[in-house]
């Protein structure tokens, strides 16, 4: 999946979609906003996704949303369970 192979590409540092400020690594598992009030927190993991998918869009906005136009036609081109259900049957 294309999205998934932007993971690896991004570095540096990630603004808090809520307000803004620096997120800083938290544990190895997670990170949080350094904003004192701000509750934000997300996994290592949609930390990664975050950043690659950020920074895709800022090196090639019309290449960002082609590729997820791509993902969203894959997706909905699945077939859907219970219709896999029903040809069984
Ligand atoms: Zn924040």
């Amino acid at each position: 999946m294309a999205v998934l192979q932007l993971r690896e590409q991004h570095a540096g540092y990630l603004p808090c979609p809520y307000c803004g400020r620096d997120l800083v690594g938290a544990s190895p598992d997670w990170w949080r906003c350094s904003a004192e009030r701000c509750p934000y927190e997300l996994t290592t993991d949609a930390h990664s996704l975050y950043g690659a998918l950020s920074e895709a869009f800022e090196k090639d906005p019309a290449a960002f949303f082609s590729t997820v136009r791509r993902y969203r036609d894959e997706v909905r081109a699945l077939e859907p369970a219970w219709q896999k259900q029903e040809a069984r049957a």
